[in-house]
């Protein structure tokens, strides 16, 4: 891995301190760091860089997976720290930045690679990546990179806005859009799943699978986010990226090599066949749901409306479940279904490929009927996979009843996330970061569905707290003679 500077906007925010200095602190540990490198961190506030270097330490004592020693190893890490404020919309600041970068380039010896990360609000997002170029910071010998964190835009045309602003600056393969759900290792695993298994690929399609169902449950309500979640709701927080990406992830087809480039050209043929929606058929294809009071082990909750921070009339979704159509050879007349919402009954990311059930009647008795065999993929909070079949119970006269065999990869240590993105990025590997035309078209297919829901033309179920979301969402599926697994 080549040596560079790490150049973080928004230091002293909430998602640096959460993720983005543990992740660092554990590839460091893993040596997956580069030999030398420089890490800048940027923020409103002013800092010295000690007490900077004492931030990330207590950043990493209360957030990192393994625990702080203080000891050489750890000032050798810490070292590599330096702080600078900077007002991000200032032009003229970006001038002293690159003065500063400069002279830790040539302290530490480093080629002129550097690393851009946008940990701040989304709305200094195109400002920060034109006062790059401006300024010459992104005028290097070496590569440079962006991540960006999400949200990309907050509807198709500020999406393809600010895409237009960030591509003066940097170029695609130069972008790195986080959608951290794309850095848990039981979504890149998907890909392993169904192409390096010749058994799951041979039946990865139409002939063989029913329908396949991707939930993200959360138990929590909309915390202290509401000044954000209430203009956002779960079709713009869940659905636009990560329920989308997911998709994806599990209705691309076998690519050429593996590659990113062949991997994303994949993703994005998923999206092009996607279905979309006009306005007027929304209604018949997604229900849009907002928590009522309720119960959440054994513990009464308010309903959305009295959290504070929502206006008393939102009428915003919390919830959202949706039936998509991929039309092209190897999916067509399978349903997808996603759903996700807050304040349900369990906190779950799962993925559950249902196979057709050809064979039923072959067994179907009075009092016996095989179960469909279920590939489950559990992404969170536990990560594995779980295979349903039919099987004999010898302790019950050999009735047929469905078992589950069960694995999981890695019980302990896995990495998270943040620390997988990050190392990829490192080390300019894009295959995990959504691709702007995965985003575009993305966007594309919510479109109507934000504007559905912005016009009110389709009813706002309510669910109460602590259940899995409103009546309408079963239906959704019984419709098809199925139900949620
Ligand atoms: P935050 O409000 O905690 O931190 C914002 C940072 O931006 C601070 O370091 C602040 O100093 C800096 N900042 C604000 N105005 C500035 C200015 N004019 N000049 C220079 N710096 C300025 O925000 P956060 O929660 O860390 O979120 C950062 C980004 O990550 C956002 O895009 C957010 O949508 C995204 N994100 C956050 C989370 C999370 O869990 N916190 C999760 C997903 C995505």
């Amino acid at each position: 891995m080549e040596s560079m500077s790490f150049v973080l906007f928004g230091a002293t925010g909430d998602l640096a301190k959460r993720k983005i200095f543990p992740a660092l602190y554990n590839l460091f540990l893993d040596e997956k760091m580069p030999e030398a490198y420089s890490i800048i961190g940027l923020g409103r506030s002013s800092l010295s860089h000690d007490e900077f270097q004492t931030h990330v330490e207590e950043s990493l004592k209360t957030f990192s997976r393994r625990t702080v020693a203080n000891n050489a190893e750890f000032g050798e890490f810490i070292k590599a720290f330096r702080y600078q404020q900077l007002d991000v919309t200032k032009p003229e600041a970006y001038k002293n930045l690159l003065t500063f970068i400069k002279q830790r380039e040539k302290e530490l010896n480093l080629p002129e690679n550097r690393l851009f990360y946008l940990s701040v609000a989304p709305e200094f997002f195109d400002d920060i990546a034109l006062n790059i170029k401006e300024s010459g910071l992104g005028t290097t010998k070496g590569w440079k990179r962006l991540i960006i964190e999400k949200p990309f835009g907050h509807d198709l045309e500020s999406a393809r806005d600010l895409n237009t602003k960030l591509s003066r600056a940097f170029k695609e393969d130069e972008i790195y859009r986080i959608d951290h759900y794309l850095g848990k290792p039981m979504v890149q695993n998907l890909e392993t799943l169904e192409f390096a298994n010749p058994v799951l690929q041979a039946i990865w399609n139409k002939e063989y699978i029913a329908n396949v169902q991707i939930t993200a449950s959360e138990i929590v309500g909309v915390e202290d986010r509401a000044g954000y979640y209430d203009q956002a709701g779960a079709i713009r927080d869940m659905v636009q990226n990560h329920m989308l990406q997911m998709l994806m992830m599990t209705a691309m087809h076998l690519p050429k090599k593996i590659s990113a480039d062949d991997i994303r050209d994949e993703k994005r043929k998923v999206m092009e066949s996607l279905r979309l929606l006009s306005k007027e058929e929304v209604g018949a294809h997604i229900i849009r749901g907002q928590y009522d009071a309720g119960e959440i082990k054994g513990e009464p909750v308010v309903k959305y409306t009295v959290e504070p921070g929502v206006d008393a009339f939102s009428t915003n979704d919390t919830f959202v479940a949706a039936r998509l159509w991929i039309d092209n050879d190897f999916w067509k007349g399978v349903p997808f279904y996603i759903r996700t919402g807050k304040r349900m009954k369990e906190k779950s990311t799962r993925i559950v490929i249902e196979f057709k059930n050809t064979l039923k009647d072959l067994y179907q008795t009075e009092d016996q009927k095989t179960a469909p065999n279920l590939l489950v993929v559990h992404i969170s909070p536990n990560e594995g996979v779980s295979f349903q079949l039919n099987s004999k119970n010898p302790l019950k006269n050999g009735m047929i009843e469905p078992v589950t065999a069960d694995f999981s990869p890695v019980t302990k240590e896995v990495p998270e996330a943040y620390e997988i993105l990050l190392f990829d990025a490192l080390q300019g590997d894009s295959t995990f970061f959504a691709h702007w035309d995965e985003v575009e078209l993305s966007w594309k297919w919510v479109q109507p569905v934000l504007e559905a829901f912005e016009e009110n033309s389709i009813p706002l179920q309510t669910y109460p707290a602590g259940s899995m979301g409103p009546e309408a969402s079963d239906k959704l599926l019984e419709e098809n003679g199925f139900h949620w697994w």
